[in-house]
């Protein structure tokens, strides 16, 4: 039985305190905020700039200050409550604080969402002569990122007419989400023994992972061929998600929907084709790896549900949180010892973990916080490896946050989705080399390299599939072509095939794989896991062979948020995202692990 939240120890929890007293405190703040509310909303102060942002720079400058400081009030209110609800979603009392803060956020977009659009509606000349105006120094990035953006933006009526659509626009990936998480029910999978498995999203992953072949297979068939049931309706809804991409980057002007995607994060479309390309040109190191698996499982045939289970005898070694921190703490040694002492005081006595499971805590693992708070991280640590590789992870999203926090004003001070995956996997894979070269026998090798391949082959690969999906897809609707189950099925087949090789068995089932991942609805967001597993390895690579110089501009890069576009943030670490270089190193490392791992299984 799990503990109930009251009966945890103080110094296993993570420290509120750093950003409210007590519930009351917050209560004072939430009063305070929202104290001078009108008919017009709660901020009339903010409504009072509406129409005015061309008058003078003076006038843009007020706005922008107001509003990122009720903005950043809100993040702390925010984060307190989503902490205290996370802590116990059963406790009503947090989880009203919650819903209350939620709403007023809420408010406070819909009070402020006029400012983009009137920013951008204000004449090239007066933008351009804002953009050089002292009075909105602090803001010239802002203003820099959102004038990428002038181009594609309409007159002020047709921008009313297309956030008119904007609701409606919304319907296939919120009628796939119902119906995936809400209506579809499978038949239960079933083990070698013929014993029923309930099958869902949830145990689906758990049992792909099961040394019960049989298991693996019906959860595989009979996940799918649920989803296969609905392949017309599912494909009309992807081909509904598609045609509003198209829709809207044709409103705009933007010469394709990858194009209307990828500029508003700041991202060239270069850095997804080179990343498409590069893997592409290399998949032969994919297959070896799919080859190797099939001769370790020693089938006949190797089929998809044969991709997920361990290739190695259990390795059953437990962790304290304690052991498990400093694990990660030796294993970040290399970036220097400011960067040990801060993740040090983090994990210890500043408490931002909060360490193990309690009664109806929120489940996994992350890393939270805002710009006047410790960076938290949620745990559920059980005391497996997975939860230390975990802990490393989170704690480099939280490092990430603390030196960005520390090294920027608040507008700045929040990273970007693209960077945001580069210190946690960097953190993982020095923790993995630290643990290699500590390993006392073959089979904890085996078993670490083993999770690594899995790991890059995941991330790497299958996410560089996915994002070659979506761009095919998108293409073809941008010809005119339409989008069909039987068409999309064939372009998925394709690329399995491609991607996989001819060792692994193609199964009519996995065909349909494409409709039950809710990514697809995202618009071009998978990529960036492929990318950002890329950089790190890069910058890990460059770490631990350069040294110092490599150590400096890495913590410059953690202390960047969001003060540069998300590319030039990273080529000033010293990796160039619109290059092949960066894939290749990774993929070398992957072909190199895959060797090494064929090795060591021999002695295993
Ligand atoms: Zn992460």
């Amino acid at each position: 039985m799990a503990k109930e939240r009251s009966e945890v120890q103080k110094e296993d929890t993570w420290d509120v305190t750093s950003l409210y007293p007590n519930l009351e405190a917050w209560e004072e703040d939430f009063c305070a905020l929202t104290r001078g509310k009108s008919e017009s909303g709660y901020w009339p102060q903010i409504a009072s700039f509406q129409g005015k942002l061309g008058k003078s720079p003076q006038e843009l400058s007020s706005l922008l200050s107001e509003a990122n400081a009720i903005e950043r009030r809100l993040y702390k209110l925010y984060t307190y409550a989503h902490l205290r609800h996370d802590e116990d979603v059963a406790n009503e009392l947090y989880k009203n604080v919650y819903d209350r803060i939620s709403l007023l956020y809420f408010d406070f977009q819909n009070e402020t969402s006029w400012v983009q659009p009137e920013i951008l509606q204000l004449p090239d000349e007066t933008f351009k002569e804002y953009l050089n105006n002292a009075q909105l120094k602090e803001h010239r990035i802002q203003l820099e990122k959102l004038s990428a953006l002038k181009p594609y933006t309409l007159s002020s009526d047709k921008e009313h007419l297309l956030s008119l659509a904007r609701k409606a626009l919304e319907t296939p990936s919120k009628a796939f989400s119902v119906l995936n998480n809400a209506e579809l029910a499978f038949e239960p999978a079933k083990d070698g023994k013929g014993k029923e498995h309930e099958l869902t999203h949830g145990s689906y992953g758990f049992f792909l992972q099961s040394k019960d072949r049989e298991l693996r297979k019906t959860s595989v068939l009979n996940l799918h061929k649920k989803f296969n049931e609905f392949e017309n309706t599912i494909s009309e809804l992807i081909n509904g998600q598609v045609q509003n991409h198209v829709f809207e980057a044709k409103a705009r002007g933007y010469p394709s929907a990858l194009h209307a995607a990828l500029t508003p994060h700041q991202i060239d479309i270069e850095v997804y084709h080179n990343l498409i390309s590069t893997v592409r040109e290399n998949l032969s190191t994919l297959h070896q790896y799919v080859s190797l698996r099939k001769k370790l499982l020693g089938y006949d045939t190797l089929h998809f549900y044969d991709l997920y289970v361990s290739l190695v005898p259990e390795f059953e070694k437990e962790y304290t949180y304690a052991e498990g921190a400093e694990l990660v703490l030796e294993a970040v040694r290399p970036l220097g010892d400011e960067y040990h002492q801060v993740l040090e005081r983090g994990l210890g006595p500043e408490r931002w973990v909060d360490r193990y499971e309690n009664a109806r805590k929120r489940s996994g693992a992350y890393s939270s916080g805002c710009y006047d708070s410790i960076p938290y991280i949620l745990m559920n640590f059980k005391g497996t490896l997975r939860d230390v590789f975990t802990l490393a992870h989170e704690a480099g999203h939280s490092v990430h946050s603390h030196y960005s926090n520390n090294g920027q004003p608040f507008q700045y001070a929040n990273y970007s989705i693209f960077v945001a995956e580069v210190a946690s996997t960097f953190n993982e894979e020095l923790l993995f080399r630290y643990l290699m070269e500590k390993a006392s026998s073959h089979l904890e090798r085996c078993y670490l390299l083993n999770q690594k391949i899995d790991d890059i082959r995941a991330t790497l690969f299958r996410q560089t599939q996915f994002a070659e999906f979506e761009l095919k897809i998108h293409t073809l609707a941008e010809k005119g072509v339409p989008l069909t189950a039987s068409s999309l099925k064939e372009i998925y087949r394709k690329l399995c095939q491609d991607y996989y090789g001819k060792d692994l068995t193609p199964d009519p089932e996995i065909d349909v794989e494409f409709l039950r991942i809710p990514h697809f609805y995202s618009n071009f967001y998978v990529y960036q896991y492929a990318t950002g597993i890329s950089a790190s390895y890069a910058l890990v690579e460059r770490l631990l062979s350069e040294g110092e110089k490599a150590q400096k501009e890495y913590l410059k890069f953690l202390s960047s948020g969001s003060s540069r576009y998300p590319i030039d943030l990273l080529e000033g670490a010293g990796v160039n995202m619109r290059e092949p270089k960066p894939i290749h190193t990774l993929i070398d490392r992957f072909s190199f692990l895959v060797k090494e791992f064929e090795k060591e299984s021999n002695a295993c």
